[in-house]
């Protein structure tokens, strides 16, 4: 079965490769001739990747599945959530994103937060969702230099390190795209052969 995921991230495509059977052939946005920018304006998560999910087979009719993730935080209400991207502005850089996450929350001794990814696939034009979620909380400075987005100010629950301090391998074990990725694969594997 060809399956396409809906990211332009290369190193997100390589790792879901690598835990999909070889039954599935999994594609690129540009293998199946989508250069446009996919929609991405709703307003959380599960709309988002259903939004992308949703162009590819409407456009191109081939079976797919699109993410999205975010940072929520319990006392800023679920913020920045689907706009962790941009937190600061548009153009924003991840030390802006921080920087300003981490003055909105001065004062506060609450520091729970949530990473989630929810995945959506399109399969034969029905939609299934997958969510991936990992609790943990907001540090009061910067911890480690390793990953990206806010992993040096995010703790996962159990752990004394912060994202940015473990080894991608570590990281990958626990993380909320790892979790959403895992439901996805199993639910694929389950039903590769009966398509
Ligand atoms: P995306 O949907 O995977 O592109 O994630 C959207 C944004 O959420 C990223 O640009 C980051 O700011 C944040 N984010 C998502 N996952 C992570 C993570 O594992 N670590 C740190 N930040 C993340």
């Amino acid at each position: 079965m060809k399956l396409c995921f809906a990211t332009n991230n290369k190193g997100k495509l390589q790792e879901i490769k690598a835990l999909l059977a070889d039954t599935i052939e999994l594609v690129s946005l540009q293998e199946i001739g989508c250069y446009e920018e996919l929609p991405e304006t709703k307003d959380t998560l599960e709309g988002n990747s259903l939004q992308k999910a949703a162009y590819i087979w409407e456009h191109f009719g081939i079976n797919c599945f699109a993410d999205d993730s975010g940072l929520e935080v319990e006392v800023l209400n679920g913020a920045p959530g689907v706009y962790s991207a941009r937190y600061a502005g548009p153009a924003c850089k991840a030390e802006d994103n921080m920087d300003l996450l981490l003055k909105n929350l001065l004062g506060y001794t609450n520091r729970a937060a949530s990473f989630r990814t929810c995945i959506t696939l399109m399969l034969e034009g029905q939609t299934f969702q997958f969510e991936g979620k990992v609790k943990g909380e907001i540090l009061y400075a910067r911890q480690g230099a390793k990953g990206f987005g806010y992993d040096p100010i995010f703790r996962p629950e159990g752990f004394e390190q912060s994202f940015a301090e473990m080894t991608l391998e570590e990281k990958n074990k626990i993380s909320h795209r790892a979790k959403a990725v895992t439901l996805l694969t199993e639910f694929l594997h389950k039903r590769v052969d009966r398509l």
